[in-house]
C-alpha cells in the first residue's frame, strides 16, 4: 500500500503553529474536542443508520472509548461512529472548511486571544487542539458499511505535512490517536481523565467508556485479591434538557451552554421549559452574552439543535426559530415528530411551525422580562444583538408590536449612549406634539448637528437617533406606535405647529424667487417649497414621505445595487436673511449672474448637510472662494 505525503493548506499551517506556540492553558480541551467529534459521528451514523440499517454491521452498540496507554505514551479516542474515506478525511483534516478562514486566523492571532486562550473554544477549533498536547497525531478511520480494506491511516507531526495511507480497519468509526508530548503525559492519568470528561463531556449523550483497572475478590480462592480490568462509563450521559429545571446549577446550564454553542463566554440568560398540549415538546435555550463572531458569515449555522425523544436529528434546526432570532442557541427535543424526519419535511411540518410559534413567543416574553427587571442586563443584550433583533419589525408583522415595546433607542433627550424606549418617548410628548421623530445617521454626532434638527430643538421635541444601517426600513415597516404616526425628520412635509402659518406669510413674498430656483434646479430636484423645520439654516433636501431616506440610499448604492434616480425636495427657510438678499437682486435683474450662482450654492449645501456632495466639488469651492475674495475686499 502507498504512503503520500501532502502538505497543508496555509491556514492550517498558520492554526497548528498558533496552537503549538502560542496557546498554552486550558489544553485538556483538545479531549473535549475529540469526545465531541466521536459524538457527532456517532450521531450521523445512527440517523443514517434509520434508513439504512446495513452501515451498522451488525452491531449497533454506540460507544466512545478512551485508551490510555503508559508504555507507549498515547491517548486513544475511539469511536463507532460513521468514519471517513480517504477523501473525506484529506478534506476535513488538511484544511479548514470555513469560510471566514482569514478572519478566524486574525481573530486568533489578535491580541485578545492571545492574552485569553479560553477564547479559541467559540472557534470550534476542533480536531487541530490535539496537537496542544501531542507532537504526533495519526488517525485511522473506515467508513461505516464499505468493507474492512477500505479504511485510511493519517499522521501528522505538525511540520507542515501530513501522510496518508490506506489500511485495514475492522471495525467502522475513528480512532485518534496522540503521541503525548513529554510534559503532557499527565492525561495518561485516569483520574486526569476522570476530571476533563466530567468537566466539559458529562451530558455527551453516548457512554464514554475507559477500561479500568481494579482490585476484586477472587472468585476462586477466598480471601485473595484479583487485579481486572474492567470497561467503566465516565460520562452521565444525562440529558440535560429533561431534567427539572430545579435540579440543575447554574453551572451545569453554563457548561452545556459551551457545549452546544462553543463560546466560553457564560450566557446571558437561560430559557427553559416544556411545552405540553398541540405540541410537546422541551426546549433549553440560550441568549448569548455576546454576538456569535461568525454570526455575518455565510455558513453561520442557524438554530438550535433537533432532538427527536432523545435522539438528536440534527445539529441545527433553522426551522425551529424566526431568522430574527438567530443569535439563540440551545436544543429541543420533541416528542411529536418521527425519527426519520428529513429536512424537506421540516420545512412543512406543522408541528415543527408550532414549536417554532413557541419559542418565538417564549423568548420575547423572556426578552420583555429582562427588560423590565434586568434592566441593565438588557441594554448590554441590545448593544450586541439589537440590531438583528429589529429585523423581526420587517419579518414578523403579527409580532410588531411587541418587537416595538423591546425596542431601545438613543435620542436626542438622552445623553451619551443612554437609551430610551417608545413607551417612554411616547409618554413625555410634547404639548401639541402628534408624531414620533427619528433621524438616521452615522454617527450620533452628525446626527446631532444636522440642520433637520433645528426647529425640533427649539420646540423641546425628542428626536430618535438612529444609526444602524436598516433603520429606515424598519420604521417605515413600524409606521406607528400605539395610535402615533412616526416619521423621519428628513421625509415628507413636517408640520410642527401654526409657526409654519406665519413662515407662509413670510414666503409668500418669494413665491416668484422659489418659481426661478425651481427652474434653474428642475433637473436636481424634485420640487422647492417652504420649509417647517428650519431655523437656522437657510436650506436642506428632504425626501418625500414614502421615499428613500438618504443613508440607506448610500448603504444601497455602496453595495452595487441600482438605485432609481430619486430626486428629493429642497426646502428653504423664508426666515433666513439670505432669501431678502437674493429677492433684492432678482426684483432688479432676474438674469443676474450672481443670483445664478447663489441657488447653486444653496444646493451644493443643502447635498453636503444631508452628507452627500456636491454635484461639481470643484465648481462649488472656486465659487465659495470667489465669494470670499469678494468679501475680503470690502474690508
Ligand atoms: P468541526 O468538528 O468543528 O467541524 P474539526 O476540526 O474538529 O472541526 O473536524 C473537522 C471535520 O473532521 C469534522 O467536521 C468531521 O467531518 C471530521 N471528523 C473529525 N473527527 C471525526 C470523527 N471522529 N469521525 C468522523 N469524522 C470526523
Amino acid at each position: 500500500m502507498t504512503k503520500t505525503n501532502l502538505e497543508f493548506k496555509t491556514e492550517v499551517k498558520q492554526l497548528l503553529d498558533l496552537m503549538i506556540h502560542s496557546l498554552y492553558s486550558h489544553k485538556e480541551i483538545f479531549l473535549r474536542e475529540l469526545i465531541s467529534n466521536a459524538s457527532d459521528a456517532i450521531d450521523r451514523a445512527r440517523y443514517e443508520s434509520l434508513t439504512n440499517s446495513s452501515i451498522l454491521e451488525g452491531e449497533g452498540e454506540w460507544k466512545i472509548k478512551i485508551i490510555a496507554d503508559k508504555e507507549a505514551g498515547t491517548l486513544t479516542v475511539s469511536d463507532n461512529g460513521i468514519g471517513m474515506t480517504k477523501d473525506e478525511i484529506i478534506q476535513a483534516l488538511g484544511t479548514i472548511a470555513h469560510s471566514g478562514t482569514k478572519e478566524f486566523i486574525a481573530a486568533l492571532q489578535s491580541r485578545e486571544v492571545k492574552d485569553n486562550p479560553e477564547l479559541i473554544g467559540q472557534f470550534g477549533v476542533g480536531f487541530y487542539s490535539s496537537f496542544m498536547a501531542a507532537d504526533k497525531v495519526t488517525v485511522i478511520s473506515r467508513k461505516a458499511g464499505v468493507g474492512t480494506k477500505n479504511g485510511v491511516r493519517w499522521e501528522s507531526a505538525a511540520d507542515g505535512f501530513y501522510t496518508i495511507e490506506e489500511t485495514e480497519k475492522d471495525t467502522r468509526g475513528t480512532d485518534v490517536i496522540l503521541n503525548l508530548k513529554a510534559d503532557e503525559k499527565k492525561y495518561l492519568e485516569e483520574w486526569e481523565i476522570r476530571g476533563v470528561i466530567k468537566k466539559y463531556s458529562d451530558y455527551i449523550e453516548h457512554p464514554v467508556v475507559m477500561e479500568i483497572e481494579r482490585e476484586k475478590d477472587s472468585e476462586l480462592k477466598k480471601g485473595e485479591k484479583v487485579r481486572i480490568r474492567e470497561e467503566e462509563r465516565l460520562n452521565s450521559g444525562k440529558a440535560i434538557w429533561l431534567k427539572d429545571r430545579a435540579q440543575i446549577t447554574p453551572e451545569e446550564y453554563n457548561e452545556f451552554y459551551k457545549h452546544v454553542s462553543h463560546d466560553f463566554t457564560d450566557p446571558s440568560k437561560v430559557i427553559h421549559f416544556k411545552a405540553e398540549g398541540t405540541s410537546e415538546f422541551t426546549a433549553l435555550l440560550y441568549i448569548p452574552s455576546r454576538m456569535p463572531f461568525d454570526i455575518y458569515y455565510k455558513d453561520y449555522k442557524i438554530g438550535p439543535a433537533l432532538y427527536v425523544k432523545k435522539v438528536q436529528i440534527m445539529d441545527h434546526c433553522e426551522d425551529l426559530i424566526p431568522l430574527y432570532l438567530r443569535f439563540i442557541k440551545g436544543v429541543v427535543d420533541s416528542s411529536d415528530l418521527p425519527l426519520n424526519v428529513s429536512r424537506e419535511i421540516l420545512q412543512k411540518n406543522r408541528q415543527v411551525e408550532i414549536i417554532n410559534k413557541n419559542i418565538t413567543k417564549k423568548v420575547l416574553d423572556s426578552l420583555a422580562d429582562m427588560k423590565k427587571n434586568e434592566y441593565e442586563k438588557y441594554q448590554q443584550f441590545y448593544r450586541e444583538f439589537g440590531r438583528i433583533l429589529k429585523e423581526g419589525i420587517h419579518f414578523d408583522h403579527a409580532r410588531k408590536e411587541m418587537i416595538a415595546d423591546l425596542l431601545l433607542f438613543q435620542s436626542t433627550q438622552k445623553d451619551g449612549e443612554a437609551f430610551t424606549t417608545l413607551q417612554e418617548y411616547a409618554g413625555s410628548m410634547k404639548e401639541g406634539q402628534e408624531d414620533i421623530y427619528y433621524i438616521t445617521g452615522a454617527s450620533r454626532d452628525e446626527a446631532l448637528k444636522s440642520p433637520y434638527l433645528e426647529t425640533f430643538r427649539d420646540k423641546g421635541y425628542e428626536v430618535l437617533i438612529m444609526l444602524d444601517e436598516v433603520d429606515d426600513i424598519v420604521m417605515s415597516n413600524l409606521h406607528e406606535y400605539k395610535g402615533k404616526k412616526i416619521k423621519s425628520v428628513v421625509k415628507g412635509d413636517i408640520k410642527l405647529d401654526k409657526a409654519d402659518e406665519m413662515a407662509k406669510e413670510a414666503g409668500k413674498k418669494l413665491e416668484t424667487l422659489i418659481a426661478l430656483i425651481k427652474e434653474q434646479l428642475k433637473d436636481e430636484v424634485k420640487d422647492v417649497r417652504l420649509s417647517g423645520r428650519l431655523k437656522e439654516t437657510a436650506c436642506c433636501l428632504v425626501a418625500d414621505e414614502g421615499g428613500m431616506d438618504p443613508q440607506l440610499e448610500k448603504l444601497l448604492k455602496s453595495m452595487g445595487q441600482n438605485i432609481p434616480e430619486n430626486k428629493r425636495i429642497l426646502e428653504i427657510n423664508p426666515a433666513h436673511p439670505i432669501f431678502e438678499a437674493m429677492n433684492r437682486i432678482f426684483e432688479k435683474d432676474q438674469k443676474s449672474a450672481a443670483l445664478s450662482e447663489y441657488i447653486n450654492l444653496l444646493y451644493g449645501q443643502a447635498l453636503l448637510l444631508e452628507g452627500s456632495k456636491p454635484k461639481d466639488p470643484a465648481a462649488f469651492a472656486s465659487a465659495v472662494t470667489r465669494l470670499m475674495v469678494k468679501d475680503a475686499a470690502r474690508d
